[in-house]
């Protein structure tokens, strides 16, 4: 762990930039002078603004090359510059957007990479194996999990190569306007999370009876890849119906759902894992409880991370829709064709009504934390959210809840709420989930690690045992964006291979699965 900075420094992110952030813990004092000899005439706290420049009233005040916001009065150089001294700027059109115009030099592919994962008959690759145990309705929750304690303290035992066993609970299912075409979301979602590769193809379901979601309309016939010569011809859905008349008290549901597991169990047991490509790794990137440093630290070096796993021929979804909505034209531009481009406007336009039916804008999404970390409005979370996304050409755009079917980068519609696009990103069927954090958050998921990058090395210091990478040592100045983002990439292939685990894991921390549902509730 790295001591505090010890001279007064100032970070700015573009040579056109008139604020940059301040990096020492604590922040710094007004009368604080700068080596440049720029002087403090406030204490600025830790992460927040300096103006590097007289600003006057209605000038753009510049960060990452864009105008975060414009100066509500006079702000002389030195000044504290907050979010209630800036205008925030209106979002950009749809309508003029540039269309796949940068062409990026080809990066060069990176081989020779690999980790030991599970091949499932559907091509896709498991990082963990994982019975995953699907239910239709919310109303079979505590039932599913008073059995998965007992699979868990009878069954687990006789079969150590099976990681978990995982309830897969939500809240949808039932009095909700299940015709009505958003319902399409959280069905194809709930749908998808459980092909997840990290399940192996193994899937059950258990269902109330009387429910609006039935087990036939969550995976209708032939949803389920044909995983060995048992199913050669769709073999029938494995459901443990509640309701049914063969069950006569508690105990004959739980020994039903246990007796179905174990079916399930022998055969997860069987896999082992095997040597794969460092292309078969699926992530997902995200940011929550950010600060002003997640787009100095710990994003940037995702996003190198990110253009890492690109040229491994790996797939990599970033989201976060209201992140990502301010800087929308930087997406078009790196898509890699005008569909493309055109599918990611269509993304946004959809979430921008979305947002309207309930009276609010992107601006909705920024919390009371983030502007105590320095984060003054949504464009300025936005520029240092996106920077997720490296550099790469942008291939692919998925609707929420939809799979994953091609490599490279891919835009995943999702809202930035952690649990809806951790949820989202699971049923894309994400492998390795990347999660970063400059306010500290101690978000996990069950079905797939989640290895957590903190901004700051005060908040690694003090999370030392919930946060897997700290990438404030960049801001430290020991260690380079490359160092970071090349460690994270290492990080990722021994926790795939199950060689380590993330701290998440270590502690048994996840969250609830929250689907996203824009359809109405009866
Ligand atoms: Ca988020």
């Amino acid at each position: 762990m790295q001591a505090a900075i010890a001279s007064p420094l100032y970070i700015t992110m573009h040579a056109s930039d008139n604020v940059a952030i301040v990096a020492n813990d604590g922040g710094l004092p007004a009368g604080t002078v700068f080596p440049c000899g720029l002087t403090l005439r406030d204490h600025v706290p830790q992460g927040h603004k300096v103006a590097l420049q007289d600003l006057a009233q209605g000038s753009a005040v510049r960060r990452y090359n864009v105008p975060i916001g414009y100066a509500l009065k006079d702000i002389p150089a030195g000044s504290w510059v907050h979010e209630r001294l800036l205008q925030m700027p209106d979002a950009l059109g749809l309508d003029k957007l540039p269309i796949a115009t940068v062409k990026p030099e080809p990066m060069a592919p990176l081989e020779g990479y690999t980790f030991e994962g599970y091949r499932n008959a559907d091509g896709s690759v498991g990082t963990r194996n994982i019975l995953a145990i699907t239910q239709t309705v919310q109303c079979v929750a505590g039932v599913t999990e008073f059995a998965v304690q007992r699979i868990k303290d009878e069954l687990l035992p006789r079969y150590p190569n099976v990681d978990d066993v995982v309830a897969l609970e939500h809240g949808y299912g039932c009095g909700v306007a299940i015709d009505a075409p958003d319902a399409v979301v959280p069905i194809r979602t709930l749908r998808n999370i459980s092909l997840n590769p990290n399940f192996g193809g193994e899937v059950m379901l258990v269902s109330l009876g009387c429910e609006k979601l039935q087990p036939e309309r969550l995976m209708p016939p032939g949803t389920i890849a044909v995983i060995d010569e048992r199913q050669t011809q769709d073999a029938a859905l494995d459901v443990v119906c509640l309701q049914d008349e063969a069950h006569v008290g508690f105990m004959s549901m739980v020994e039903s759902i246990l007796r179905q597991a174990e079916v399930h169990l022998k055969r997860l047991n069987a896999r082992r894992r095997e040597t794969v490509p460092a292309s078969e790794l699926v992530v997902g990137v995200q940011c929550g409880g950010s600060d002003a440093f997640s787009g100095v630290t710990a994003n940037p070096a995702v996003g190198f991370c990110t253009d890492l796993l690109v040229r491994a021929g790996a797939s990599v979804m970033f989201s976060e829709t209201t992140e990502v909505r301010d800087g929308i034209d930087q997406l078009t531009s790196r898509a890699t064709t005008p569909q493309v481009a055109e599918a990611m406007i269509r993304e946004m336009a959809w979430y921008d009504a979305y947002l309207q039916r309930g009276s609010v804008d992107r601006s909705a999404n920024t919390s009371p934390g983030n502007k105590k970390g320095g984060l003054s409005n949504i464009v300025e979370k936005a520029m240092g959210s996106i920077v997720k996304s490296g550099t790469s050409p942008i291939s692919g755009v998925l609707a929420p809840g939809e799979k994953l079917r091609q490599r490279g980068l891919t835009y995943a519609a999702t809202p930035a709420s952690d649990f809806i696009c951790g949820t989202l990103q699971l049923a894309a069927g994400m492998n390795m989930h990347v999660f970063t954090t400059g306010r500290g958050t101690p978000y996990g998921l069950a079905q797939v690690p989640v290895i957590k990058v903190a901004t700051r090395s005060d908040l690694a210091r003090r999370w030392h045992d919930l946060m897997d990478v700290n990438a404030g040592t960049i801001a430290d100045g020991t260690h380079s964006i490359e160092q970071v983002g090349w460690e994270l990439f290492q990080l990722m292939l021994d926790v795939a291979s199950g060689r380590k685990k993330t701290w998440a894991e270590h502690w048994k921390l996840h969250n609830a699965l929250v689907l996203f549902n824009p359809a109405p509730i009866t």
